[in-house]
């Protein structure tokens, strides 16, 4: 494999080098000027990147279609090996990419770890996954010829990330589009492009052919992503965000029917029912509700509690939250870190704002931390309304919202009233309870008894407006295979006279 030139130009931070460029057709380019990153725990500027235009959007997305064939026609065992590669310099960097991810997402370094790992997992299972694809044979059904199914890729794809998972987001796609014989173009959050850039890295020095990865860094997302989206040659977009940003790709793939995988916006109810062990089930919403302080698609945003055991429930956990330590990622013991940006946390203190002005009582923070970044106190409402508005928002933000049921069926009816449906959770010490509400949640993952559940071997995703299509488990990969059914005559009687 082709062995790719360092890149032009880097910034060291924290110890590390980080480049700074776009990667286009195996080479780091200039963007049209830069744009600045910050340390969401200082508020300081940390580096400019490559400001990427749609001029080189549709430069990555030549060098994609141009890689597309011979990417595609990689034995799978190379490709299993040039992975296998990658993944042990992935291993080799861990150090370097979470400190790096803290530093511009402002994530505690034991979750920026964590997430590293989880990240890695996910680039070895499709590793493993390579040389396991399989189609299927089968008879017509009146005779007279074969049916075999074989898989292909779907062709040149770009990959659109948020910044709230900066290494996971990409690890999960990328390794699945690329495992699968794609080729890509990557569009990075503005928020977070270093992470990414150090991944993309990994990538070139294990020896991946130019063309086959290509990232793009940019101020002006809707501007490149309306151009490539328009281009024939794209057949494929994966994105994680907003529902609102991907209902607009979608409209943008409907002209060309690009084939879109949609990981969206989630309002997740944890709802604990009257026989949970309440102490299990409020250090879980604890981390479901807090981590990446709150700013996480699958987190507990309506915490639904069985009146029964609500009382309990809520004293434990609002003594959690008020014990949790806010501070800069990197100081030993912190447990919540800053929001993303200034305006991201003036978002929060709205939302706070919105709950006052509803039946709610606030039973723990609720306000600003003063000083440099965006930090904000681990708030706790008991919310007294359902029909308000802001009860059927994704917050995105370290705020629980604890609400009461009278039933089991009150809950349920409760938790599928929102239109989203990524995660649930359900508490419960029965298991023939745990699997009939499961079954009743309108959503595309349920975790019983526990608040976190990604997994490489699992297919995560949602229903509704949470999106379309898996990442990981085995389906994961398929999302960038199409089938092609292939019919063979065997014209039985002249073969055998
Ligand atoms: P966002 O939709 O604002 O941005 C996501 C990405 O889309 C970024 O790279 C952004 O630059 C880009 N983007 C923005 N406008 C665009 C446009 N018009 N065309 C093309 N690209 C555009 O979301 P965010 O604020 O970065 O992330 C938060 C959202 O992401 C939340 O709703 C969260 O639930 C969701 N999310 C979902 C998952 C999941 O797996 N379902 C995971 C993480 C985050």
């Amino acid at each position: 494999m082709t062995t790719l030139a360092p890149p032009s130009r880097t910034a060291t931070l924290r110890g590390h080098s980080v480049p700074l460029d776009l990667f286009i057709d195996g080479e780091w380019r200039a963007g049209d000027g830069d744009f600045a990153v910050y340390d969401p725990a200082s508020g300081i500027e940390i580096a400019r990147v490559a400001d990427g235009t749609a001029a080189d959007g549709k430069a990555a997305l030549d060098a994609a279609a141009a890689a597309q064939a011979a990417w595609a026609a990689v034995p799978p065992r190379d490709r299993a090996d040039l992975f296998s590669r990658a993944h042990r310099l992935l291993l080799e960097r861990g150090d370097a990419i979470a400190e790096i991810m803290t530093l511009e997402s402002g994530k505690p370094l034991a979750e920026s770890r964590a997430e590293f790992q989880l990240s890695a997992d996910f680039f070895l299972w499709y590793t493993e996954q390579i040389a396991h694809l399989h189609g299927s044979f089968a008879h017509g059904s009146r005779g007279g010829y074969r049916i075999v199914t074989t898989h292909q890729p779907v062709g040149p794809t770009l990959l659109i990330t948020p910044w709230n998972f900066p290494l996971l987001m990409i690890a999960r796609k990328a390794g699945a589009a690329l495992a699968a014989g794609c080729t890509t173009v990557v569009k990075t959050a503005r928020e977070t492009p270093l992470t990414c850039a150090l991944f993309v890295s990994v990538l070139t020095e294990a020896g991946f052919p130019p063309g086959v990865v290509n990232l793009v860094h940019t101020t002006s997302s809707s501007t490149i992503s309306a151009e490539v989206m328009a281009d024939p040659r794209l057949r494929k977009v994966s994105f994680t965000g907003s529902t609102e940003v991907g209902s607009t790709l979608l409209r943008q793939a409907a002209p060309g029917i690009v084939n879109a995988s949609m990981e969206l916006g989630g309002d997740g109810p944890f709802v604990v029912l009257d026989d949970a062990d309440v102490e299990a089930a409020a250090a879980q919403a604890i981390v479901a509700k807090f981590r990446n302080a709150g700013q996480a698609c699958v987190a507990a945003n309506r915490i639904i509690v069985h009146e029964k055991v609500a009382d309990a429930f809520i004293e434990r956990f609002v003594a959690l939250a008020k014990a949790l330590r806010v501070g800069s990622g990197f100081e030993a013991g912190t447990d919540v870190g800053p929001i993303i940006s200034a305006r991201q946390r003036d978002g929060v203190a709205d939302l706070v704002a919105e709950f006052e002005r509803i039946d709610a009582t606030l039973l723990a923070g609720g306000r600003a931390i003063d000083g440099d970044g965006y930090f904000f106190e681990p708030t706790v409402f008991e919310v007294h309304d359902r029909e308000s508005d802001v009860c059927h928002r994704e917050l995105f933000a370290p705020i629980a919202a604890i609400y009461r049921a009278e039933s089991t069926a009150d809950a349920i009816r409760f938790a599928n009233d929102t239109r989203y449906g990524l995660a649930a959770y359900v508490f419960t010490r029965d298991l023939s309870r745990a699997f009939a509400v499961a079954e009743r949640l309108d959503f595309g993952m349920v975790g019983i008894n526990r608040g976190i559940m990604a997994d490489p071997a699992a297919a995560f995703g949602g229903v509704k407006a949470s999106g379309l299509g898996r990442e990981g488990g085995q389906d994961g990969i398929y999302e960038f295979l199409e089938p092609k059914y292939l019919a063979v005559t065997v014209d039985e009687e002249g073969a055998l006279s």
